[in-house]
């Protein structure tokens, strides 16, 4: 019987504390937004799928449980980045103590007595000690930053003409063991997540960054050193992994690796390794991509020899007008590892752009009900 009371209870903090609560009999302060007429459309829309995921939330249990504190301090780093986005402001200006307007009698006293901050007016029973009364406000705001950060990713979604996604699964506590160059085609998992690989790194388009930090999206870059290295360089994928994206290896020069020798393989993957580490800081990649999916023993061996623990192939591509499924008519697939390119108007031969392929990506998806993960917590 723990659960339902617990669902309960969150729905009721949930009820009192999502930002877009008091919507309804306050007006919003334009003033804040830039843009009012979106502001108050991002709002109005977001109180509605923000409440109904909460609610998958509160009754998801252990799983969802794991996954909060991420979740908090994702959004904590993205507020402390950006500046808390207009739905957030809405809840800290609109709220002042005691403002009445339609609030149960019960609930400015109770704010008052605690004397809590006024985005968190609970109405808690005097009968309640003070550790219940502790957890209570930990969970009011763990459920609040959750509730945020669900209106400010619906709000960024239909800023880009989107539907959103469902959220992005709790990643695995333990993850299969890939080690010693395994080839993966398919991320082992039952998940409804699939996986956006971006390769080479010539092209880089400042839009696709924006895109990405708006909508949270996890990036992992497999990048060739001669094409990284063009325009802005290694610092586009710096800023990618503030983000959260990250960078693996796909060879200095990007040559056709069976081809080669196998010290001239090794030497073109462990130089690899050492320009990412010099460029990016932190270890060495973990993950490697052969250029054109070609491979042979030696390049398993090199890529071992490198300490690389995988070789990452793919199960579609996409592109900014479409996504090419290696079996016709496919769909996505929970696992699902998509292949695209760094590319820009010209190279993609349609004119479209990074965000044309991000869009499509995304649209997909959210049809057939799928997040995008990031592939280092399954790999
Ligand atoms: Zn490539």
């Amino acid at each position: 019987m723990t659960r339902p009371v617990l669902a309960f209870s969150a729905l009721a903090l949930l009820a009192a504390l999502a930002p877009g609560a008091g919507a309804t009999d306050e007006p919003t302060p334009a003033s804040a937004a830039g843009d009012p007429a979106q502001a108050d459309g991002s709002a109005a829309e977001g109180a509605g799928p923000g409440a109904a995921t909460a609610t998958g939330a509160g009754a998801a249990g252990p799983r969802e449980d794991r996954a909060a504190p991420g979740e908090r301090e994702d959004a904590s780093r993205r507020d402390g980045r950006t500046g808390a986005p207009s739905a957030t402001r809405h809840r800290d200006d609109g709220r002042p103590p005691g403002h009445g307007g339609g609030e149960p009698a019960a609930r400015p006293r109770a704010a008052d007595r605690l004397a809590a901050p006024a985005r968190r007016p609970l109405a808690l029973s005097a009968a309640v000690g003070p550790a219940a009364r502790a957890r209570a406000l930990t969970t009011a705001d763990t459920l609040a930053a959750h509730a945020a950060r669900i209106q400010r990713r619906v709000a960024a979604y239909h800023r880009w003409g989107l539907q959103p996604p469902p959220p992005r699964p709790a990643p695995p506590v333990v993850k299969p063991r890939v080690r010693g160059a395994t080839v993966v085609r398919r991320v082992p998992t039952d998940d409804r997540v699939v996986f956006l690989t971006i390769d080479d790194g010539a092209r880089k388009s400042p839009e696709f960054l924006r895109m990405v930090d708006d909508l949270d999206i996890p990036v992992t870059s497999f990048l060739a050193d001669d094409e990284a290295v063009l325009g802005p360089g290694y610092g586009y994928f710096r800023r990618l992994e503030i983000l959260g994206g990250t960078v693996q290896n796909h060879t200095l020069t990007h040559p056709y690796l069976p081809a080669l020798s196998y010290r001239e393989q090794r030497r073109e993957i462990c130089g690899q390794q050492d320009r990412i580490q010099k460029e990016m800081g932190g270890p060495q990649p973990r993950l490697f991509r052969p250029p054109y999916g070609a491979y042979d023993r030696d390049t398993l061996r090199a890529a071992r020899a490198c300490g690389l623990d995988a070789v990452v192939l793919w199960g579609m591509e996409a592109w900014a007008d479409r996504i090419d499924f290696q079996e016709p008519g496919a769909d996505l697939y929970p696992g699902a590892v998509i292949l695209t390119h760094y590319r820009g108007p010209a190279s993609w031969g349609d004119g479209g752009t990074m965000a044309d392929m991000l869009r499509g990506v995304l649209e997909a998806a959210a049809e057939q009900g799928y997040a995008v993960g990031r592939l280092e917590d399954y790999l």
